[in-house]
């Protein structure tokens, strides 16, 4: 599975990382990291919870 995230929509809610904390991490600093921007294909139901939940629709997978 390979990550993106528009930088310009993300608001750092940090609703992703409870959807898939192995690849979305906010950090201390209020600022979303991505841990790993091709993730095994095992958590693409995760990632794709993610993508669902991202109310800014900053997340596109492919
Ligand atoms: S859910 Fe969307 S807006 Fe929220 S931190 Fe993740 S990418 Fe950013």
């Amino acid at each position: 599975v390979r990550v993106v995230v528009d930088w310009d929509l993300c608001e750092s809610n940090g609703l992703c990382m409870a959807e898939a904390p192995e690849v979305f991490l906010l950090k201390d600093d209020d600022e979303l990291d991505i841990l790993d921007e091709t993730p095994d294909e095992s958590l693409r139901t995760k990632v794709e919870a993610a993508v669902r939940a991202c109310p800014r629709q900053a997340i596109t997978i492919a």
